[in-house]
This record gives structure tokens, C-alpha cells and sequence, in this order.
């Protein structure tokens, strides 16, 4: 589970994230919206401590996390053991077999042997429709299969939450598809996933609660349904027709 207890992080005198306050339970998908700059990426950063924040507190996998102060190097590697995070950009090593990409990782952090990680990381290709691919360079993939290695390869470290920001918005609607097929199914095996997306019927179908932020703060949250449906902010309205 995630929970998240009035959360601050300013750059500069630019307060980006105001106090925000939300809970993901276990093995539920919550979905970020809001408008460019509301804060949502960094409101994911904080999750995994990509950003410290400069205040409130956070409970991530069993952790608890306190803003304000610096992390020590045992408090990040604790709680990235436990949190998997896909990006827009697929952050693949490129010059690296799709297959190595995917063991590397299991060696370094799960001090799995070669075999045990190799036979994992076919498992995951295969549950990624990219059994054929386990031989192949990054940059020969479409955006599409990039980013389901990169969903693969962040599943073999096991994490208890997985966090996506905007994973298909770089990819044509079609490739979209194939991976938002793939978080689907990863929902679906009981993961707790926070989604950053501009895919509103996957925050509509897959999610079980939607946030929508803007200006660092959530402006309305509930069923995905209920508020999509029926946004009691105008602003949240606004933001809906514009998206849909
Ligand atoms: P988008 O939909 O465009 O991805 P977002 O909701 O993810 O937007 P953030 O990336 O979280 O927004 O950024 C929120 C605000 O914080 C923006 O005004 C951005 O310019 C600012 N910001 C983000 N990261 C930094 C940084 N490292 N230094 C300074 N300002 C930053
Ligand atoms: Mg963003």
C-alpha cells in the first residue's frame, strides 16, 4: 500500500506539490490526471524518493518515510527493493540484448544466478508476448515492445508496488494498446499501482480510483466512474472535455 500524509516539495520558491494527501490500498490501481505541471510526476518522484520531500510523510511497502530531511543510501535501496517504476522513456540499455537487460537486474539487486534469472526473464517475455524478442537490441523494437521489456524487466525485481508515469504517451495509439494490455494484465495479478496517464479509459476500466491534480494539489478524487461522470469541481469538468 501507499499512503501519503500532506506531502510538500517546492524548487526555488515554486511550491509543486501542496500538501498532498492519498491512499493507494494493496493490490489497487490508482490513476493520476491533471493538466501539464500539476505536479503529477513529481507527486511519482517523491513516491520512490527519485525526489525528496520537504515535508509530510509517507508509508511506501511497509516503510515508513518522513519529508524534510535527507535519506540515507539503506532507506533508498529499502524502499526501491520494493517499488518498480516505469517511465515515458523506455531507459533500456541499448547495446544490451533484451534478455540481459531483464537478468542484469535480478543478479545486481536479487543476487539471483544467471539460470535462475535467465528462466525468469523468458517467463516475463512470454507473459509479455516477447518470447521471440529475448535476443534481440533495444533500439530494434517498436516504442510498444520497448516499453513492455521495460515493464518486464522491472517485474523481475519482484516489487510489492509498481508506479508508471505516462507510459504510452510516446507511443502511436496501436503500440499504446499493446502495453496498456500488459498493465491490465499486472493489475489484474494484484499489484498496487499509481498510473500517471492520459488514458482515460484505462484510468475508467482498470482503475479502482482516480486523482486528478492540478497546481500541486489534488482538486478531486473518488470511483473513476463517479468522476468522470460527474465532477463536482467545474475545473475537473473542464479538464475532462478537454481530454476526452
Ligand atoms: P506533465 O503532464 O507535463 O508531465 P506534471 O504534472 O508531471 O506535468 P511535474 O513534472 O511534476 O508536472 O512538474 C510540476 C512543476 O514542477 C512544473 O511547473 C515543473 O516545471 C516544475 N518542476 C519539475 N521538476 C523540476 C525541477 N527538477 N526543478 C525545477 N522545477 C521543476
Ligand atoms: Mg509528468
Amino acid at each position: 500500500a501507499i499512503e501519503l500524509a500532506g506531502l510538500r516539495k517546492r524548487y526555488g520558491d515554486h511550491e509543486v506539490l501542496k500538501g498532498v494527501s492519498l491512499r493507494v490500498k494493496e493490490g489497487s490501481v490508482c490513476s493520476v490526471i491533471g493538466p501539464s505541471g500539476a505536479g503529477k510526476s513529481t507527486l511519482l518522484r517523491c513516491v520512490n524518493l527519485l525526489e525528496a520531500p520537504d515535508d509530510g510523510n509517507m508509508l511506501v511497502a511497509g516503510q515508513f518515510l518522513e519529508g524534510g530531511h535527507s535519506h540515507s543510501r539503506k532507506e533508498l535501496l529499502a524502499l526501491r527493493r520494493h517499488v518498480g517504476m516505469v517511465f515515458q522513456s523506455f531507459n533500456l540499455f541499448p547495446h544490451m540484448p533484451v534478455i540481459d537487460n531483464i537478468v542484469l537486474a535480478q543478479q545486481r539487486v536479487l543476487k539471483r544466478s544467471k539460470d535462475e534469472a535467465r528462466e525468469r526473464a523468458l517467463e516475463l517475455l512470454d507473459s509479455v508476448g516477447l518470447s521471440d524478442k529475448a535476443e534481440q537490441y533495444p533500439p530494434k523494437l517498436s516504442g510498444g515492445q520497448q516499453q513492455r521489456v521495460a515493464i518486464a524487466r522491472a517485474l523481475a525485481l519482484e516489487p510489492k508496488i509498481m508506479l508508471f508515469d505516462e507510459p504510452t504517451s510516446a507511443l502511436d495509439p496501436e503500440l499504446a494498446q499493446s502495453v496498456l494490455a500488459v498493465m491490465k494484465s499486472v493489475a489484474q495479478s494484484g499489484m498496487t499501482m499509481m498510473v500517471v496517464t492520459h488514458e482515460m479509459s484505462f484510468a475508467r476500466t482498470i482503475g479502482d480510483y482516480l486523482v486528478v491534480m492540478e497546481d500541486g494539489a489534488i482538486l478531486e478524487e473518488g470511483v473513476p466512474e463517479e468522476v468522470m461522470s460527474n465532477p463536482r469541481q467545474e475545473r475537473t469538468r473542464q479538464f475532462l472535455s478537454a481530454v476526452t
